[in-house]
């Protein structure tokens, strides 16, 4: 595909403005010694460009997208029209108040919704993305521990079936992050967590339902330890559409916990982002909640800023726009069709995993929640094929690739999340796929290292791809350098 600086012709454009009707002024400004290099299109070439770009990714209106622990569900479009409403998408974060009443109750309500859905009593908006929430929940955790002069607690102890992001969190915020090891059953260790807490335990994360896709059948019994040692709990709830409706973090025993609302709440988020991940709190570390809350006074809306806030984390409310999107889902789906949709995401993982099972067997052979984690390795063993040529061929079928190699607990690992969104049909399609997949992979597992035949892209060397990326083009006339 043509690059678009490699489109069109010099001179050719797709504005058509009146000619200039009065004297042309000369305007006593720094100009740019050389004309800005921009592309030459006309409207059609511009579109055909963006098609043909279009065309290249697969996303969830393409097909079937089961990328565990990424949640790409089908996303209302009805929320994308809430989004661009002019009193939502068209005002500034510094209006008076007065003027953004509408804004201010979206996050009020939206607050109260999510501290329903998670038993928590207090939730900001302003972090980005799950990660974000995670660092914002542990600074929440910090400034607890220190506002008691308790300076001791220095010790972060994540489960090793936790997400990759926990530690990472726990790192930033200059915690030592202690690592947990999971049982046979997929679930942490409670001896070994015994033995890992103390008094210099800060606290525990603990995400759930776990990489594995397993709910930790012993929750209780984990957010006691750690409370009785002085800890408190954080639950990484990214994955929330597994349990929401059905459990709450705040009654298994946990004091923080961040949502993805780029995950179950219904943002698209293939491309990156803008996401949010609000982090919900107990009443007692309320105080330390970053940036503003909105509040209701006597049907007014107003902003508040925490009394103790541990500080902004991202500039005013955090992504407004994914926040309304959140609600317009939370209000359609309503409190039946909340866990509904729980129960529709953990429906379809438990089917495909079962139906999967005599050809690629589970990781853990447990009833399973939203996803489910399946090992290649003794197809490996036997005739080389890997998780990854099963990943690639699974394009020639017009799907999206499981997650690969992730958990790292699992070896040959293919990580797959149905979500609630998809049909009987969809999972049965994808099953057939995966059947004859296995099949050619007994038959010609050569032929297997090959896949993808029929996509744009077919097998990029990865290291390359991710270590020297070529992001940057230069016209002909300004070298070989491409
Ligand atoms: C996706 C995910 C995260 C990280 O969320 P981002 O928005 O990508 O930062 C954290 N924990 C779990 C369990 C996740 O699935």
């Amino acid at each position: 595909m043509k690059l678009i600086f490699e489109r069109g012709k010099e001179g050719r454009q797709c504005t058509l403005l009146p000619q200039c009707d009065v004297p042309a002024a000369e305007i006593e400004i720094p100009k740019r010694a050389k004309p800005l290099r921009l592309p030459h299109l006309s409207e059609t070439e511009i579109s055909r460009h963006y098609t043909e770009l279009a065309g290249q990714v697969h996303g969830v209106n393409n097909g079937f997208y089961p990328l565990g622990s990424c949640t790409m569900k089908y996303n209302p479009k009805v929320n994308e029209e809430a989004a661009a409403l002019a009193g939502f998408a068209r005002i500034h974060p510094l209006q008076p108040e007065h003027t953004v009443q509408g804004a201010l109750e979206v996050l009020e309500r939206t607050e109260e919704m999510l501290c329903e859905i998670t038993g928590m009593d207090s939730v900001t908006m302003q972090p980005a993305a799950g990660a974000h929430g995670e660092f914002t929940g542990l600074l929440l955790i910090k400034a607890y521990h220190d506002s008691r002069g308790d300076h001791k607690r220095t010790k972060i102890i994540v489960p090793d079936s936790a997400h990759g992001t926990n530690p990472a969190s726990a790192s930033m915020v200059g915690y030592e992050v202690v690592s947990i090891p999971s049982g046979s059953d997929g679930c942490v260790d409670l001896e070994k967590l015994r033995a890992a807490v103390g008094d210099d335990t800060a606290g525990l994360m603990l995400t759930n339902p776990n990489t594995v896709g397993l709910f930790d059948k012993n929750i209780i019994e984990i957010t006691s330890v750690i409370h009785e040692a002085g800890g408190l709990n954080y639950y990484d709830g990214a994955n929330l559409n597994a349990v929401m409706g059905i459990v709450r973090p705040g009654d298994m025993g946990f004091d923080v916990v961040h949502l993805n609302l780029h995950k179950t709440f219904s943002t698209p988020h293939g491309g990156g982002g803008p996401g949010s991940g609000p982090v919900g709190c107990k009443a007692f570390l309320k105080e330390f909640l970053p940036g503003r809350q909105a509040v209701c006074e006597d049907g007014t809306f107003s902003l508040r800023k925490p009394e103790h806030s541990i500080g902004d984390v991202k500039s005013f409310y955090g992504n407004f726009l994914v926040v309304v999107r959140a609600m317009a889902y939370i209000l359609m789906l309503g409190k039946e069709g909340i866990p509904e949709a729980a129960q529709n995401a953990v429906l379809n993982a438990n089917y495909m995993m079962e139906k999967l099972k005599a050809l690629y067997p589970p990781a853990y052979d447990e009833t399973c929640m939203h996803e489910f984690v399946i090992t290649l390795e003794q197809m490996k063993r036997e005739n080389g094929v890997t998780a990854m040529d099963i990943a690639k061929s699974l394009l020639d079928y017009g799907i999206h690739p499981p997650t690969m190699y992730f958990p790292l607990i699992v070896h040959e690992a293919l990580m797959i999340e149905p979500t609630e969104t998809e049909s009987r049909e969809t999972l049965d399609e994808a099953i057939r796929a995966f059947g004859e997949i296995y099949a050619k992979a007994q038959e010609d597992p050569e032929a297997m290292h090959e896949a993808p035949v029929s996509t744009y892209i077919r097998r990029p060397d990865e290291v390359q791809a991710a270590r020297k990326p070529v992001l940057r083009w230069s016209f002909p006339e300004d070298g070989e350098q491409k």
